[in-house]
C-alpha cells in the first residue's frame, strides 16, 4: 500500500505530511497518540454548566446555517437531546464540516462547553455520526489524540482523519515481527502487528502502556544492538595484540611519580593491564570525579604500550587542556628519555610539518594533542594505545575515527561527568567501565559559599588576604554562545575592576577568542605562579590542574548548569591547602538558580551532584545529545527507561554474541531492519 492509495487525501493534504516526515503509512503508524480520550461518558444537555470540561452529547440535528460575512463567515449547527438543546460553532474549515451534519440524523459531539446567550456552545467539537442516542458501541475504545502540527492544521488534516487513514492501513497491512520470539515472550511484548493495534486503538490506557514500552524497547534494542556489533567488530580486528607493561612503566611507577597511588587509581590501572593482555581489544572507560587522578591512569596506561614498542596519543577536548597535558606528560615522560609531542590546530606550517614527520617516523613515542589529531594528514607509525580525555566532549564518531589512526590500537576514554553508572553502562555500551572512587590522600573538602553582589567588599577582603598569604585564584564569567560578545565584554570589565581594586596583584584574562599561543603563555603563567589571579570564561572548565589555586570565585553563577558548577568547582581543592568557592549570583534568582546553588553549597560529591542535574534537566540536556553520541530516541527516555534499556542491552549483546551477523533464521527479520537502521546511521556511528 502507498500513502496516495489513502482516501480523502488531497495533493495538499499529501504534501502536509510529506513536510511533517511521514512518507509511507509505515511512517504514519509511527506517528503515536500523544494521549487518549473517553468519549463514553455522554451527558444530557440540560445538565451542562458552563466549563464543563470536555464531554460527549449526543442529538439529533436540527439546523445548520451558514452566518456572517466574507472572512467572518461561521457554521453554526443546533442539536437536541431529550432534555434541551446546544449550538455547535465552527470558524476554520466549515466548508468541510456543514458535510458533517445532516438534518434529522443523530450526532455525537465532544468538546468543552460554554455559554453564550440562550446556548450552550462547543466551539469546534469533534463530530462523530451515529446511528441513535443510545449508540455509544462506537466508543468502547479510547480514542487516540495525534500530534498535530501547523502542516496539518493548514490541511485541514483533522484528528479523526488521521485516525481513519491509520485504520485503514492498519487493516490492510501485513506487519511482520522483527523481534526475537525468545525477547518477545521474555519481557511479555505484544506482537508487533498487535501492539500497532492496541497503541492506534486500546481498550485501556494500561493495555497502551504496555505496548508503547514494546516500542520503546524496539528503539533501544536496535541502538544497542549497533553498539554491540561495532564493538564486536572493533574487537574482532584487534585479535592477539598483547600488550605487556615493562621497564617504562615500572620505572615510573617506582621511581618518577612523587605519590602513591590510591585505591580506585590502582583498580582501574589493574583492568587497564588486564585488558592489554588479553588478546583482545581494549575498550575502556574511566569515570572518576574531578581530581581523582585520571591522568596518572592514562600516562601508565601509555607507558605499557611504548613497553611493547609502540606510540601512544593522548587527546583533549581544548588546546589549554591539551597543553597542560603536555606539561604533565615532560614532567613525568622527559626523566625517562622518552619523546613526545604537542599537536594543536593552531601551530605554524614549519612546525607542524616537523611534528607530522616525527610522528610517522615513529621518532615520537606520545602525541598529545586536540581534534588535530583526527586530521587526515595524521599518520601514526605504529599507534598502540588512544586516550580521550573528557571523553562527554567527544561523540561515538570520535571513538571510531581515532582507532582508524592506527592498526586497532587500544581505546582508553576518560570522563569526568559522573553519569549515573547503571546509565554510563548502556549509552556507552560499547565501552567497559572502571570507576575511580575517592580522590588522593590529604585533599580537604572544597567549602562552597553564597554571596551576593552586597557583600562584593568582603569578598574581595577574603580574596586580597588569601593571595597575600600565597595562594591563587580564579575568577569565572560564562560564556553563552549566542551572546558571545557581550559575555566577553562582562569578563573584560571584570577584569579591569579587579585591577583596579588590586593594582599591586599580577591579574591575566583568558578566554576562547585568543589566539593558542597566547592562551598558552597566560595558563602557563598562571601555572607557574606568576599571575596571582586568572580572570576567565569557562574555558578552564575541563581539565585544569593547578594545585596551587585554592580560591574560586564564579559571578554569575546561576548561569551555570549544577555539573558544569560542579567542573568548574572542581579545578580548585587540589592541593593540601583549604579551597573555597564562592559563587556571586545576580540579584534576582529563579526557584532553579537558588535550588543548584543550595546544592553545590551542600555537597561535594559529583555522582549525588550529576543525579540532581539529570533530573532538573531531563537527559536530551544534560548529556547534550550531540557530544553525548547519544541518538534522539522518540519513544523512550533514557532516564525514565533506564530498565528497558538495560535489558535491550543485555539482549542485544546475547544475539551479536552468538549470532554477530545475524544469520540465523530467528534472526532474519531482524537481520531485515537492522541493516537500513544501521546503514542509516553510518555517519552517526562513525562507520564505513
Ligand atoms: P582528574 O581526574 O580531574 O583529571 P588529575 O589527573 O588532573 O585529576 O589529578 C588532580 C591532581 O591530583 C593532580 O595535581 C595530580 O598530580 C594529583 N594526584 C593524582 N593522583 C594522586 C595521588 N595518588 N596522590 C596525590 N596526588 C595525586
Ligand atoms: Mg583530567
Amino acid at each position: 500500500m502507498k500513502l496516495i492509495e489513502l482516501p480523502n487525501l488531497s495533493s495538499k493534504r499529501l504534501q502536509a505530511l510529506q513536510k511533517s516526515g511521514i512518507h509511507t503509512p509505515n511512517d504514519l503508524l509511527m506517528l503515536f497518540p500523544r494521549r487518549y480520550i473517553d468519549k463514553s461518558v455522554v451527558k444530557p444537555i440540560a445538565f451542562l454548566t458552563e466549563g464543563t470540561g470536555p464531554v460527549t452529547v449526543t442529538g439529533k440535528v436540527i439546523s445548520k446555517n451558514v452566518i456572517g460575512f466574507k472572512q467572518k463567515k461561521r457554521l453554526e449547527v443546533i442539536i437536541q437531546d431529550k432534555t434541551g438543546s446546544l449550538k455547535a460553532v465552527f470558524f476554520k474549515g466549515w466548508r468541510y464540516f456543514i458535510t458533517q451534519f445532516t438534518e434529522n440524523n443523530w450526532v455525537a459531539l465532544y468538546g468543552p462547553v460554554k455559554r453564550y446567550g440562550n446556548y450552550y456552545s462547543m466551539a469546534h467539537p469533534e463530530v462523530d455520526p451515529i446511528e441513535s442516542p443510545d449508540d455509544v458501541k462506537k466508543y468502547d475504545t479510547l480514542i487516540p489524540i495525534y500530534p498535530g502540527n501547523k502542516h496539518f492544521s493548514k490541511a485541514y488534516i483533522t484528528n479523526s482523519i488521521i485516525k481513519d487513514w491509520i485504520t485503514q492501513i492498519l487493516s490492510g497491512k501485513e506487519i511482520p515481527e522483527f523481534l526475537p520470539r525468545d525477547v518477545l515472550s521474555r519481557h511479555n511484548f505484544p506482537e508487533r502487528k498487535d501492539a500497532l493495534n492496541i497503541i492506534h486503538q486500546p481498550v485501556s490506557l494500561k493495555d497502551a502502556q504496555t505496548a508503547l514500552e514494546r516500542f520503546k524497547y524496539e528503539e533501544f534494542f536496535l541502538f544497542e544492538l549497533s553498539m554491540a556489533s561495532i564493538k564486536k567488530q572493533r574487537t574482532e580486528r584487534a585479535k592477539g595484540k598483547m600488550l605487556k607493561p615493562g621497564k617504562y612503566t615500572s620505572t615510573f611507577f617506582n621511581e618518577v611519580l612523587p605519590f602513591t597511588l590510591t585505591d580506585g587509581q590502582k583498580h582501574a590501572l589493574s583492568d587497564i593491564r588486564t585488558d592489554l593482555q588479553s588478546g583482545n581489544q581494549m575498550n575502556r572507560l574511566i569515570q572518576g570525579d574531578v581530581g581523582a587522578g585520571k591522568t596518572v591512569v592514562a600516562i601508565g596506561a601509555m607507558l605499557m604500550a611504548i613497553d611493547n614498542g609502540m606510540q601512544a596519543a593522548l587527546m583533549a577536548p581544548t588546546e589549554i587542556l591539551a597543553e597542560q597535558h603536555y606539561q604533565t606528560i615532560k614532567q613525568y615522560i622527559e626523566p625517562l628519555g622518552l619523546n613526545f609531542r604537542l599537536l594543536t590546530g593552531g601551530q605554524k606550517t614549519a612546525l607542524r610539518r616537523d611534528i607530522l614527520t616525527d610522528i610517522e617516523g615513529g621518532n615520537c613515542n606520545i602525541v598529545v594533542g586536540t581534534h588535530a589529531i583526527f586530521q587526515e594528514k595524521v599518520k601514526f607509525h605504529n599507534l598502540g594505545l588512544a586516550v580521550i580525555d573528557e571523553q562527554h566532549r567527544f561523540g561515538v564518531k570520535q571513538r571510531n575515527d581515532v582507532l582508524m589512526k592506527g592498526d586497532n590500537p587500544h581505546l582508553l576514554v576518560m570522563s569526568a561527568t559522573p553519569i549515573p553508572r547503571s546509565l554510563a553502562m548502556t549509552i556507552y555500551s560499547d565501552l567497559d567501565i572502571s570507576v575511580i572512587t575517592g580522590l588522593p590522600a590529604g585533599r580537604k573538602p572544597i567549602k562552597t559559599a553564597v554571596r551576593t553582589d552586597k557583600e562584593r567588599q568582603k569578598v574581595y577582603d577574603f580574596l586580597e588576604q588569601s593571595i597575600q598569604n600565597g595562594d591563587q585564584a580564579y575568577v569565572v564569567f560564562p560564556l553563552i554562545e549566542e551572546s558571545e560578545v557581550m559575555d566577553l565584554k562582562d569578563a573584560t570589565m571584570g577584569f579591569e575592576k579587579l585591577k583596579r581594586r588590586f593594582p599591586d596583584f599580577s591579574i591575566s584574562l583568558l578566554h576562547g577568542r585568543m589566539k593558542s599561543d597566547e592562551k598558552e603563555q597566560i595558563m602557563k603563567r598562571f601555572v607557574d605562579g606568576e599571575t596571582q589571579i586568572l580572570v576567565s570564561t569557562t574555558v578552564i572548565e575541563v581539565g585544569v590542574d593547578v594545585p596551587n589555586a585554592s580560591i574560586m570565585i564564579i559571578e554569575h553563577a546561576e548561569r551555570f548548569g549544577l555539573s558544569q558548577l560542579h567542573q568548574l568547582r572542581g579545578r580548585i581543592g587540589r592541593g593540601s591547602k583549604q579551597s573555597y568557592c564562592i559563587l556571586m549570583p545576580d540579584v534576582k534568582l529563579s526557584k532553579s538558580g537558588r535550588y543548584r546553588l543550595k546544592k553545590m553549597v551542600d555537597t561535594n560529591d559529583g555522582f549525588e551532584i550529576a543525579e540532581s542535574d539529570l533530573k532538573l534537566r531531563g537527559p536530551g540536556d544534560f548529556l547534550g545529545t550531540k557530544q553525548s553520541g547519544l541518538p534522539e530516541f522518540r519513544h523512550g527516555d533514557i532516564v525514565e527507561d533506564r530498565l528497558l534499556l538495560e535489558q535491550s542491552k543485555n539482549d542485544a549483546w546475547n544475539i551479536i554474541k552468538t549470532d554477530p551477523g545475524l544469520e540465523k533464521t530467528e534472526h532474519k527479520e531482524l537481520k531485515k531492519v537492522f541493516e537500513p537502521y544501521f546503514k542509516e546511521r553510518s555517519e552517526f556511528f562513525g562507520v564505513g
